[in-house]
């Protein structure tokens, strides 16, 4: 075991400060990554608060991770010290259910272990997230970053990143199809920049007239604001697919009618409230309503790989890690642009 320095909350909703643990040595097939940056989620900020329910306390929290590869196992062949590299929302799972079979680890059915709140395979080990020094993954969960990318812009893509891209996937979005994304924070700017980089045209659906100029700035070809019943009226029928990304409580009737027939509302955001669904607009038009958890760990390699390809990466404000309860305020209130990165140099 070594020792690790982190920012943790002790209990639920208490303010984030200095927290020292330690991590395993690496066994074989780990390796130990030096964490360079490691954005700031909002569903950090839900489970800090315990707005999910079923924390488990101290909480390292964070889970885009992005740094320098600093030791590994001697099995280990993906990478090698001073590579650039991530972790994102997973750290094991049982590798051998059909779900793990089918590259959807994060559905694991025997026991996903997630970056934190969460334990190792064996049940019991808590597991501890990327706001530390390190982190110590086995080489089947750890990501390639390419050495060209801004590892403060790349963070993010761990987690906003795949979170977008994985439904914008799975439904099909490319050239000739229409893709809206509902709120624009940390996942819906991503969301903009993928849907954009895969061809498809964009519209940003926001509750904040202020974020126009920037959803034509991160690629979209219209920007809707929710409330201006004109516009969304000119849009009904329209959408082949929704991301829809907000972390709170919100009217999905009004999205639903912005779909096509047969179109698509993929939901990511996690609200802790339940949300009404209208039954006609689900009927009239034979649409669809999905979930989407993250991706698996090949697709978010994949993701990597389209990113440093395409030039595709988060618009980040770096912070020191001092600064993270004022961030945590302000990602509550809706005010970044459009995610915080946490420079671990600070710790
Ligand atoms: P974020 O940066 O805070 O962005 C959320 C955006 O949603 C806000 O910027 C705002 O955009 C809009 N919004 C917030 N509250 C709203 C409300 N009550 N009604 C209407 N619009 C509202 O958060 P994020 O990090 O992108 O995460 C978004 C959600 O996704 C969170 O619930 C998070 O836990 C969840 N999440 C899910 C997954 C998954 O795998 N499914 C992965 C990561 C995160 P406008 O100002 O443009 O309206
Ligand atoms: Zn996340
Ligand atoms: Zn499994």
């Amino acid at each position: 075991m070594f020792e690790v320095r982190g920012y943790a909350a002790k209990s639920a909703k208490a303010e984030l400060e200095p927290f020292s643990f330690k991590r395993r040595d690496p066994g074989d097939k780990d390796v130990v990554i030096d964490i360079a940056y490691c954005g700031i989620c909002h569903s950090d900020l839900h489970q800090v608060m315990e707005e999910w329910g079923g924390a488990a306390f101290p909480m390292v929290p964070g889970h885009e991770i992005a740094g320098k590869v600093s030791r590994v196992g001697k099995k280990v062949t993906k990478l090698k010290v001073g590579d650039s590299a991530g972790v994102g929302c997973l750290v094991d799972s049982c590798r051998t259910c059909p779900s793990c079979r089918a590259n959807l680890e994060q559905h694991c059915e025997g026991r996903a272990s997630f970056t934190y709140n969460s334990t190792e395979q064996d049940g019991v080990t808590p597991t501890y997230g990327g706001y530390s020094s390190q982190i110590v993954v086995d080489e089947a969960f750890a990501l390639k970053i390419d050495p060209k990318m801004q590892l403060n812009a790349a963070a993010p893509l761990l987690c906003a990143g795949i979170t977008t891209y994985s439904p914008l996937k799975r439904f099909g979005a490319g050239k000739g199809s229409r893709v809206g994304v509902l709120g624009l924070g940390g996942l819906g700017h991503m969301g903009v920049k993928l849907a954009a980089a895969i061809g498809a045209e964009v519209f940003v659906l926001s509750g904040s007239k202020s974020k126009e100029a920037d959803a034509k700035r991160l690629g979209a070809h219209a920007f809707v604001l929710t409330s201006d019943a004109a516009t969304m009226q000119s849009l009904a029928g329209r959408l082949d697919l929704i991301l829809d990304t907000v972390s709170g409580k919100h009217d999905l009737g009004a999205m639903l009618g912005l779909l096509r027939r047969e179109g698509t509302l993929a939901l990511m955001g996690a609200s802790p409230e339940s949300l009404a669904l209208p039954v006609m607009p689900m009927i009239v038009g034979r649409r669809f309503i999905a979930g989407s958890l993250i991706g698996g760990i090949a697709e978010t390699q994949e993701m990597l790989d389209f990113c440093a390809k395409n030039r595709v990466a988060a618009d980040v404000e770096t912070i020191s890690v001092k600064d993270v309860n004022a961030a945590y305020k302000r990602l509550a209130k809706g005010d970044v642009r459009y995610r915080f990165s946490i420079d671990m140099k600070t710790l």
